[in-house]
């Protein structure tokens, strides 16, 4: 029998290249490995959404580009996390066994207080809770991570831990998927490429809003002539470029160091590599919004499946916790 994954991400719309080299491409090639759950966690972007009007057009969106990207809903379960009722269920039951100074803990809380101070919200600090209950709730074994996440998939073990030690064997116990998630650069030279700095590049430009944003891309500030010699380990362009063409990019760090080509140039070789790798997935996301039938049933469908899973755990804890 295959493992189970599950993922989720935050309905925040149109996703960018960012996304895709950092998560999107991990999730495909899973697929063929693993039974994949996958879930647009619309419950989780109320913790800090006050504000829900663009929710529904995000939600639609992101799933567009999952599909065309490569998730396949023959292979994966797509759906979203309020489409299951069961998980709110679960959300309250886990909430019960969870220490509050398990959660208070959380490095992210920390950070989430100091980002939304005016927002401080009870589904912030249990926030921990509900991610456990996604992951629980579907049976799932393996949790792909960044190292960065790992602290979060402990809380979810220990909290199973804790459940399993005072109920009996009910949930299953997740381990991490150790998983290189590669820092895609902003084209600001600021830090990551993110929706919210504005330095991204959306998966559903066209071609030439690609080529405009690239173009009024910053490079090496040191070069402000032509003749200037670069330093292309700290330019955003060069790494990008290497992510998306690195046989592309073979001879540009010596001719950079030595002024020999120009960032315009530069640019334009990335402008064609990213359009080229862009184009197949451009044009099967257009198929795609061509038909928003089919869209709703791939959800609909998704949380069926998914449904079937979570009755099945959550008959199993109310069982165990002598709620039946
Ligand atoms: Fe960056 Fe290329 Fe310009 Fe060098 S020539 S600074 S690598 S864009």
């Amino acid at each position: 029998m295959k493992h189970r994954i599950f993922s989720g991400a935050r309905p925040t719309g149109r996703l960018h290249i960012g996304n895709y080299l950092g998560a999107l491409q991990n999730w495909v090639k899973l697929q063929d490995e693993y039974d994949c759950v996958y879930c647009i966690v619309d419950i989780h972007a109320l913790t800090s959404m006050e504000d829900t009007s663009n929710l529904q057009a995000n939600i639609h969106e992101m799933l567009l580009d999952w599909l065309a990207v490569g998730l396949d809903p023959q292979k994966s379960i797509l759906f979203v996390q309020s489409h299951v009722p069961e998980v709110t269920e679960l959300n309250t039951l886990l909430g019960m066994i969870t220490p509050l100074s398990w959660l208070l803990r959380v490095p992210t809380f920390k950070d989430k207080v100091k980002l939304q101070k005016e927002n401080v919200n009870y589904g912030l600090v249990g926030y921990p809770v509900l991610m456990a209950s996604d992951i629980v709730l579907y049976k799932a074994d393996t949790v792909p991570v960044g190292e960065d996440q790992l602290p979060h998939l402990e809380l979810t073990r220990e909290i199973v831990r804790r459940f399993n030690c005072l109920f009996g064997e009910t949930l299953v116990e997740p381990k991490a998927k150790l998983t290189d998630f590669p820092n895609v650069p902003g084209l600001d030279g600021k830090g990551k490429m993110s929706k919210q700095a504005g330095n991204h590049i959306e998966i559903a430009m066209t071609e030439k809003e690609t080529a405009d944003k690239i173009k009024t891309a910053f490079t090496d500030p040191a070069r402000l002539r032509r003749s200037d010699p670069g330093h292309p380990e700290i330019c955003n362009i060069y790494k990008l470029l290497g992510q998306f063409d690195a046989e592309g990019r073979n001879g540009i760090d010596e001719k950079c160091r030595n002024a020999e080509i120009g960032c315009v140039e530069c640019k334009n070789l990335l402008i064609k590599a990213i359009n080229d790798a862009m184009r197949p997935i451009r044009e099967r996301r257009k198929e795609l919004e061509a038909n928003p039938k089919a869209l709703e049933g791939i959800l609909t469908e998704g949380a069926e499946r998914a449904r079937v899973i979570a009755q099945d755990t959550m008959r199993l804890v109310r069982k165990n916790m002598k709620l039946l």
